[in-house]
């Protein structure tokens, strides 16, 4: 059974003997791009490249790149340790040409390595392309040779791709995998589609066209291929699994949490084990990349990540911090492919120890409050937007960490109420500033101005450009 480790191995030396140059995953905060909050696909670094603005001396490339969605558009964040394909940090295993192949080398490519070098039943396989996209049907039925049932026409924007409201965007093609039909679940398209029986693998992205502001759009010059496959995603079915984390790497990492926390990996706890696992991937990454927590952007969806993971922590009976303790077992199983995790050890076991130590001075505290609160509200009513606020302002609770503490008992939360709290304190805050000069002052609105841009990076919901659809 291959590792992770190997599949990611295999996937580049395929397409490095097919002519292309490997290149190594761009940072998880893109260089030149603040509209994108991290880098959520493998397309990112090459945005330049496909829109013609740059070029480089090859025209093909791949990549394993590493991608975090959990802010923006593509946010992820909900779904983990709830699905079983899901992750914010994940691999995206891609190849891509930039004008130079199309459609009919990209998919005997993707066919070529599932059913030959990873050896994967062919009836097992289904895809999808875009309503009004015969080429790539045909090529499907030529090189695949799959009956039309299985080459499934979609006429919404999930095969649809574009890069932003103008520029390069064309039809996409997804690759489903049938984990059988003992799990709940319908192929794409129908109505039971969510459910978790038909996983999509890979997705082939075909640059076809260019759009312009008033609507029209023309055939590119240079047609370019983009893909991207979740090397997580692959890794199980090749290892004989349905769910992602139980794949060797994740496997690992689940039970190291189940060992400092005293834990089995598969009891009660194992859904905590499964978001302490991502959560420990996404900050330490992360933070080898030079994000560090804070209570703006980028910063503050790193600490929300974190914060989430120590409540799942301090669930098993966690006393003292762990997620520090975890970090040398994600070092064995990543660090050789990712050497900027072994650079930044030290750095990501001190910040998560000095941020759970913090943290934990108010969890305790706030999770009371939480459950006073909660015994007080009729069955089913949603926690009051100014609790929600409380929770946040005095004991550090992001919102969506309360959101996912009320989670199992299925509530929700006034959201309206708590902007609302929210936007009250600000203006508290701009009321005693005005006509006040005193230092003191400034003190408290300097306070107030760190807590308040804690919502700011609701910002990046505006990004233009992003990766797969
Ligand atoms: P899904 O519909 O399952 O959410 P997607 O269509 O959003 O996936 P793409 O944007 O097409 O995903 O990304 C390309 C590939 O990356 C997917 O085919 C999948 O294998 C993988 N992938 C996407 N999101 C995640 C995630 N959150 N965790 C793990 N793998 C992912
Ligand atoms: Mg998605
Ligand atoms: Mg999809
Ligand atoms: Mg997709």
């Amino acid at each position: 059974m291959p590792s992770l480790n190997e599949i990611r191995s295999t996937f580049l030396s395929y397409f490095e003997r097919n002519g292309h140059e490997v290149v190594d995953s761009s940072p998880l905060v893109p260089r030149n791009d603040p509209t994108l909050m991290f880098t959520n696909s493998g397309m990112v670094q090459f945005k330049n490249l496909f829109t013609g603005v740059e070029t480089r001396d090859y025209k093909r490339a791949t990549t394993s790149q590493k991608c975090v969605r959990a802010g923006g558009k593509h946010n992820d964040l909900d779904n983990v340790g709830y699905t079983a394909r899901h992750h914010t940090f994940f691999e995206m295993l891609g190849n891509f040409s930039f004008g130079d192949y199309f459609k009919d080398q990209a998919i005997p490519f993707a066919w070529e390595l599932l059913t030959r070098d990873f050896d994967i039943p062919k009836d097992r396989l289904l895809v999808t392309v875009y309503h009004t996209d015969d080429e790539a049907a045909d090529v499907w039925k030529k090189v695949a040779g799959l009956p039309d049932e299985r080459i499934i026409r979609i006429p919404t924007s999930d095969n649809f791709w574009q890069m932003g409201d103008t520029g390069p965007c064309g039809p996409c093609t997804e690759i489903f995998y049938d984990h059988g039909d003992h799990i709940w679940g319908g192929p794409p398209g129908s109505k039971d589609e969510d459910g978790d029986r038909f996983i999509e693998i890979w997705n082939l992205v075909f640059m076809q066209f260019e759009k312009f502001e008033d609507g029209t759009q023309r055939d590119l010059e240079a047609q370019s291929i983009d893909t991207g496959m979740g090397l997580e995603r692959i890794g199980a079915l090749l290892q004989g699994k349905h769910d992602n984390y139980d794949t060797d790497l994740m496997r690992a990492l689940i039970e190291a949490s189940a060992n400092v926390t005293s834990t089995e990996p598969d009891g009660p706890g194992n859904v905590h084990h499964r978001v302490i696992a991502d959560h420990l991937r996404s900050t330490s990454f992360l933070l080898a990349d030079g994000v560090m927590p804070s209570n703006d952007g980028r910063g503050y969806v790193l600490r929300r990540i974190m914060r989430r993971a120590m409540r799942h922590a301090h669930l098993l009976g966690a006393t003292d911090p762990v997620m520090h303790r975890l970090v040398p077992a994600l070092v064995t199983q990543m660090g050789a492919a990712y050497p900027e995790l072994r650079r930044a050890q030290a750095l990501i076991e001190e910040t998560l120890k000095l941020e759970e130590t913090r943290f934990k001075q108010t969890l305790d505290r706030g999770l009371r409050l939480l459950d006073e609160e909660l015994d007080r509200l009729p069955e089913g009513a949603a926690l009051p937007g100014e609790a929600a606020f409380k929770l946040y302002d005095t004991y550090g609770f992001p919102l969506d960490l309360t959101q996912d503490a009320l989670r199992e008992t299925g509530r929700g939360v006034d959201v309206a109420g708590f902007d609302a709290a929210m936007a009250e304190q600000k203006a508290k805050a701009r009321a005693s500033w005005s006509g006040s000069g005193e230092a003191k002052e400034a003190r408290v609105w300097f306070d107030v101005a760190e807590r308040v841009a804690a919502t700011e990076f609701l910002g990046y919901d505006t990004e233009v450009a992003e990766g797969q659809v």
